[in-house]
């Protein structure tokens, strides 16, 4: 049952050139489902409301954390001057973008800003030693644009059961990366034991489409084993 609450700013963290990351006090119990995402409304203003994915873990006490892309939009700017000590309203939990439990190894197809409900997941799975395969192949222009590679980086070494493809449009020397997009071939070869996985998919509506139709197209995958968040707005 999703509530309505004022929260308090405690901590702004920047994760790349264009994304921040906001952690807020909720003052009470965190009761969510990894992956599962809220609304933002800054200034008390109905037109400055967003969703936005909840990138923390339940597992993850003390705050509940959103990374928004910074854009031109009104919304982006204020977001911007947003300081610890301000005020926001919440409302959450949403969706069902969430594990099904344990027991169904998973792959997380990816791309920009779409990683945050996959990192709120895979923390999860990590922090709780669930035994899940994970699999995340994740895609982004430039290595500058890669967002919790370090996040994901400590998840790898606490839990060899996760695996991360990077793949870039523009690869950088000495970054170990796959070139170009995510397409049949990619996953056939990254994801190891793909057609037994359940498929997770976030990002731009576009990318979504494009992914699902990878996997039931040309990988011939059930419907039912995929499950998507489209970020509407990108
Ligand atoms: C379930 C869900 C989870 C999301 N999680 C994240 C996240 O974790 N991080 C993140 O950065 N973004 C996320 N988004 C996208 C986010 O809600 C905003 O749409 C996006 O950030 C663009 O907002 P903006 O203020 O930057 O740009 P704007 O300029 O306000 O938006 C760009 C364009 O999209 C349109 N638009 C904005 N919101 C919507 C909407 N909800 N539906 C349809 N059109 C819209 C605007 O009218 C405008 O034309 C999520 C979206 C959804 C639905």
């Amino acid at each position: 049952m999703a509530q309505e609450l004022t929260a308090r700013v405690k901590e702004i963290i920047q994760r790349a050139y264009n994304v921040k990351s906001v952690r807020l006090d909720i003052g009470g119990k965190i009761d969510f489902k990894a992956g599962q995402f809220l609304s933002v409304t800054l200034a008390g203003d109905p037109v400055l409301k967003r969703y936005l994915s909840i990138s923390s873990s339940p597992t993850e006490q003390g705050y509940v954390e959103f990374t928004k892309k910074l854009t031109n939009s009104d919304f982006s700017k204020a977001l911007s001057q947003l300081n610890p000590g301000d005020s926001l309203k919440i409302e959450y939990p949403f969706g069902k973008f969430t594990l099904d439990g344990p027991g169904t190894d998973i792959a997380f197809l990816s791309g920009g800003i779409g990683i945050t409900p996959i990192r709120s997941i895979a923390k999860y799975t990590v922090d709780k030693n669930l035994g899940t395969d994970m699999v995340l192949v994740y895609a982004n222009h430039s290595l500058k644009d890669i967002i919790f590679k370090e996040d994901f980086e400590v998840m790898q070494k606490a839990y060899p059961k996760l695996k991360v493809v990077h793949v870039l449009g523009k690869p950088a020397a000495g970054f170990q990366c796959i070139s170009g997009r995510i397409n049949a071939q990619v996953i056939k070869q990254e994801v190891g034991n793909y057609p037994r996985r359940k498929f997770y998919l976030c990002g731009p509506p576009q990318m979504v489409e494009a992914m699902n139709k990878i996997l039931t197209e040309d990988l011939n995958l059930a419907k039912e084993n995929i499950v998507t968040e489209n970020f509407q707005g990108y």
